[in-house]
């Protein structure tokens, strides 16, 4: 067994991007610049765009924080997202979700310019995406395409089961391994709440892709010897020996998974640790017109 370690990785990767962005802007190019918008004050949310804030930071980025309190009307939101779309200093923006209740998601994901949406969540950039064209690729399923790459983790031919089927997450994995690529070209079962007999399909899978938000869920009755294993969950669960009272574990059952798999995704400092690195790549992207 092999642990993937996403903490490494990401570090080696915005080690790259510095690099990149000093020689940009040795060269008389732009410094990339990153805003994030933050409504409300969702705990989990202010982490998240603390530490991409910090990132863009540590890596020469500019970056710009636009935070609203809960009670910010949707038009107001829209007015901002207008005026980001049309600064033309930023590269990239994102709005973090979730939004508060009486804030339509879907109308705040469209409203956003798909040349500047370096969250991938746009259609168009969705659309491009699953045609194989230059695309924003919504940043945990980018973030585990470069993991599978630099860990030389061949895809090809292999049955990759994708369990769960979000926007964000197991539906753009589900396009991205069965694409005609590098790193792809898998047969790709997409598996859900309304699966009939999971376990019969993970246990014919290479690859496990869980992005399912259950505690433990993947057991190892359910994997077969030698998967690759690629853990998407966050969750958290009581723990009173915790500093916090909780600790983060993923939607695998780690323990009893590991010794049965090749490669492995730990929970904390695995897939999580790529989403943010991802996130720079894109408006590193957008910066250099790579993708519009
Ligand atoms: P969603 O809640 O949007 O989707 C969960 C999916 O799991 C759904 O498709 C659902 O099926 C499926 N599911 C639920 N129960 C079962 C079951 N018993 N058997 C099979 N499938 C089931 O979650 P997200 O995709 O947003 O997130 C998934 C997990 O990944 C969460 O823990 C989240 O915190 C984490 N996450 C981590 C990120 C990272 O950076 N590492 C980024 C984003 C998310 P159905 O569609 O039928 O309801």
């Amino acid at each position: 067994m092999q642990l993937i370690d996403g903490k490494a990785l990401a570090k080696a990767i915005k080690e790259e991007l510095a690099t990149e962005v000093k020689a940009l802007k040795a060269a008389g190019g732009k410094t990339p610049h990153l805003a994030a918008v933050l409504v409300g004050d969702d705990p989990a949310s202010q982490v998240y765009v603390r530490n991409k804030v910090r990132s863009c930071e540590k890596i020469g980025f500019n970056s710009t924080l636009i935070r609203k309190d809960a009670d910010t009307t949707e038009a107001e939101v829209l007015e901002i997202i207008d005026q980001l779309n049309n600064d033309d200093d930023i590269d990239g923006f994102i709005v973090q979700l979730p939004l508060p209740k009486h804030i339509d998601e879907h109308k705040i994901t469209l409203a956003i310019d798909p040349r500047k949406d370096v969250d991938g969540f746009h259609p168009m950039n969705f659309g491009r995406m699953a045609q194989s064209l230059p695309a924003y690729i919504p940043a945990t399923p980018y973030g585990i395409m470069v993991m599978l790459e630099r860990y030389g983790i061949e895809t090809s031919g292999k049955h990759c089961v994708v369990v769960g089927r979000s926007n964000i997450v197991g539906t753009p994995m589900s396009i991205l391994m069965s694409r005609k690529a590098k790193v792809g070209n898998c047969t790709v079962t997409l598996a859900h709440s309304r699966t009939k007999d999971l376990k019969a399909e993970t246990l014919r899978a290479d690859i496990i892709i869980a992005a399912i938000g259950i505690p433990n869920f993947i057991t190892e009755d359910m994997v077969k010897e030698g998967a690759v294993i690629i853990d998407v969950g966050i969750n958290r669960i009581d723990d009173a020996n915790a500093k916090r009272g909780y600790r983060l574990v993923g939607d695998v059952d780690f323990d009893n998974v590991a010794p049965k798999s090749s490669f492995i995704t730990p929970v904390p400092g695995g897939v999580g640790q790529m989403t943010v690195t991802a996130l720079l790549m894109n408006t590193l992207k957008s910066a250099k017109n790579e993708v519009y």
